[in-house]
């Protein structure tokens, strides 16, 4: 085994890591952490610390580590086949088994899926069909796509222009034109203090009317959202904003593309976010909980709706233009067919639902009071935590002073506990495994609030 030394200093000299301060960490600022192996929901680093892992990596692992039903599906399939194209019709025993369970687990209107390896892919494969669809359509003027601000879609040149999230956008030269943006469904931070949460979904409603106005319906293709916010601060929508939303893109012909890349499989307590919030989607981004990330695999559910037209395409132009060498891909298939299994036999997506909402009211429960806990929200397995200045009046800490990072750094050191500081604001995350006990909920929320006191008092 290499010295923690040797892979410290080849780790800053060869690794560009993702989203991360590039001049801090290859000076050594920025705290190097090797992890090594993880069992239910804890993992363990190098040094032998274990910790619990209360993000599932980033909102992913759900069904936890260390599960050798998926490892050993891995091992099978790598050995049997470990590779084999999709295009053309080819397809695998695991791949042709997944897409047949990830249909009978969509909703009913949802016809195909296509197959990626990221949650970035897929929406970028939205966009092209979409795209296309209104070609085939007839109708080359309905291109633009309306998401919200503080969405997360990805990173690519479309999905980083979707995503609403300035960081992303930065130097960068996005968001591309095709690509605006619109009201965040956040409450909590509403200009408007006076407005109750059906004032402010009529307002949300009232300025994607506008937005819809000012560019032409006849102009606009798709509005993508998460069912609930994610990485812009873990926001449940207001009661009753999916269907006010739905219905103007419904009036104006307007498809609508549901990224469930987090809520997919499971993590609100029902099998999709679509389903919990009455959405009916002309596609579904789906991606991390389909392999709860024991092998990149992503998807695009297209609906019946989309699907006559797609094929309508391919009769007057050929085959579709579109497709990754690894679409499909045998051992990341074979991952999701055992992962999809596993959350069937033990039952992961009501213990998503019964202990994350245990984990919500233990969490609102502690630090419901706290001076400066300004909102605790969440749905099923995930939960958020946002700190303020003044909760009376509703005054935000300023960035720099980075009281969120402060906090889940303090649940690191005190008691072993991984939140993640969402982005966006003073925001401390929560998205475990589905796996969770209560008793492991007791621990995030008894670290939680001994971090909030060690920096807030
Ligand atoms: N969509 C949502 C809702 C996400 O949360 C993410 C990633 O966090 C993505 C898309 C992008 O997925 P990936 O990082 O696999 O490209």
């Amino acid at each position: 085994m290499l010295h923690n030394d040797q892979l410290e200093q080849w780790d800053r000299e060869n690794f560009f890591h993702p989203s991360t301060h590039l001049a801090e960490f290859a000076r050594g600022n920025l705290q190097q952490r090797v992890i090594k192996t993880g069992y239910g929901c804890h993992i363990e680093d190098r040094d032998g610390n274990k910790m619990l892992d209360a993000f599932a990596g980033l909102y992913c692992v759900n069904v936890g580590y260390g599960r050798p039903e998926i490892a050993e599906a891995i091992a099978e399939q790598a050995t049997e086949l470990a590779y084999y194209h999709s295009y053309v019709g080819h397809g695998t025993e695991a791949s042709i088994t997944l897409a047949k369970m990830v249909l009978d687990r969509a909703p009913d209107h949802m016809s195909k899926v296509y197959f990626g390896l990221s949650g970035s892919d897929a929406n970028e494969t939205n966009i092209k069909l979409i795209w296309y669809y209104n070609n085939i359509l007839g109708r080359p003027e309905k291109k633009k796509i309306i998401s919200r601000w503080r969405g997360y879609h990805g990173s690519g040149l479309m999905t980083g222009s979707l995503t609403g999230l300035e960081l992303f956008h930065k130097k960068f030269d996005l968001p591309l034109a095709q690509v605006m943006h619109t009201v965040a469904p956040d409450y909590f931070r509403r200009d408007d203090l006076s407005q109750s949460e059906s004032d402010f979904v009529a307002y949300c409603v009232a300025e994607l009317e506008a937005q819809i106005a000012h560019e032409g319906a006849d102009t606009i293709a798709a509005f993508i959202g998460e069912p609930v916010l994610g990485t812009g601060g873990i926001v449940p929508p207001p009661a009753g904003y999916w269907p006010a939303i739905q219905a103007v893109l419904e009036k104006h012909d307007i498809l609508l593309i549901a990224d469930e890349v987090v809520t997919g499989f499971g993590r609100l307590g029902t099998m999709f976010g679509s389903d919990h919030y009455g959405m009916r989607p002309d596609l579904i981004t789906i991606a991390k909980g389909l392999t709860s990330a024991y092998a990149p695999l992503s998807g695009s559910i297209v609906s019946d709706k989309m699907w006559k037209v797609l094929e309508q395409g391919t009769d007057e132009n050929g085959p579709i233009g579109h497709g990754w060498t690894y679409s499909a891909h045998p051992i990341g298939a074979a991952a999701g067919v055992a992962n999809l299994q596993l959350i069937d036999t033990l039952n992961l997506v009501e213990n998503a639902g019964s202990v994350g909402t245990y984990l919500n009211d233990t969490m609102r429960a502690a630090l419901g009071d706290h001076p400066n806990v300004g909102d605790i929200r969440g749905e099923g397995m995930i939960c958020a935590v946002e700190l303020v200045a003044d909760k009376d009046m509703r005054i935000f800490f300023d960035g720099s002073d980075k009281v969120g990072p402060q906090i889940a750094a303090k649940m690191l050191e005190q008691d072993n506990v991984i939140a993640r500081a969402m982005p966006q604001g003073d925001i401390i995350g929560f998205a475990p495994p589905f796996c969770l006990t209560r008793a492991e909920a007791d621990t995030v929320v008894a670290a939680t609030s001994r971090a909030v006191t060690a920096v807030l008092g």
